[in-house]
């Protein structure tokens, strides 16, 4: 009975600990990929796909208009029938940091247009996260928004994982496997490291562990490691939940009132802007 009692406990406890966590990925059909032929592009997309359908995740997936070709397009067909969730990210990618406010308004829109016929979701994805260096910058593109009833996917672990997919894919340009394999090995344990320090962020702002967003790429290093990467978190109890089910969580609606160049984590959002008030 002891035992009994020991064991639902922890099972009980384990439940109510569960971490949850959305998977995000960012720059669709294909983000950097230094010279991968479409076919190559889309037989990497199929391998995210499948890692995604194994682990259960229903994800997010953030179209970058520009990035699409008449071959790749089949990638956002897949992507849609396998049940992800498809939203904007803009033509161009352009930094809000750098072009006007009208600019970056008519890039939303251009999306918009040419994916209009994938994109299921009203969420919207800033480029480089950068939601302007100045008030009326930001406000003018939250303005705009709000008017299309399109709402912003925020980001909670920011980890920087496109610049060692830089490196793998330049490894992978030139056979290099070893290298490929280093930068792999980094690439998971700097995941692992980053998860750790938004678990403390929001501890230490919310006295909770909120649900997080994690943001990704589709790309060549998660063609290859996404796997290892939904495994450990499986491994660490963490369940995933869709972007929807994250959101519904009371901290989203907390208002940040940052203005500046950094595109940041809604949890160094928050810190920032607590800080300066
Ligand atoms: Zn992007």
């Amino acid at each position: 009975m002891k035992y009994i009692l020991a064991v639902l406990l922890v099972i009980t406890s384990s439940t109510l600990l569960a971490q949850k966590i959305a998977i995000t990925l960012d720059d669709l059909p294909f983000g950097y990929s230094g010279g991968f032929t479409d076919e190559q592009k889309i037989e990497a997309f199929d391998k995210i796909l499948k890692t995604l359908k194994k682990h259960k995740v229903k994800a997010t997936l953030f179209v970058t208009s520009r990035n699409m070709s008449e071959a790749t397009k089949v990638i956002l067909d897949k992507a849609v029938a396998a049940g992800h969730q498809l939203g904007n990210h803009t033509n161009n990618h352009y930094d809000l940091n750098k072009v006007s406010a009208e600019k970056y308004i008519a890039d939303i829109d251009s999306c918009q247009q040419l994916t209009g016929k994938w994109i299921n979701s009203n969420y919207f994805r800033y480029s480089m996260l950068h939601r302007g260096n100045t008030r009326t910058k930001r406000d003018s593109v939250y303005s705009y928004l709000k008017e299309k009833g399109l709402l912003i996917a925020p980001v909670t672990i920011d980890n920087n994982e496109w610049v060692y997919n830089r490196g793998y894919s330049l490894a992978m340009k030139i056979d290099d496997h070893k290298n490929m394999d280093k930068i792999a090995r980094e690439y998971l344990y700097h995941m692992k490291e980053v998860t750790a320090r938004y678990q403390k962020l929001s501890l230490q702002l919310t006295n909770r562990e909120i649900p997080q967003i994690l943001l990704l790429h589709s790309n060549p290093i998660n063609a290859d490691y996404l796997g290892k990467l939904l495994d450990w978190y499986k491994r660490e109890g963490w369940e995933f939940v869709t972007l929807d089910e994250a959101m519904e969580d009371e901290f989203y609606s907390i208002k940040d009132d940052y203005v500046g160049p950094y595109g940041f984590s809604q949890l160094d959002r928050i810190k920032v802007s607590r800080a300066s008030n």
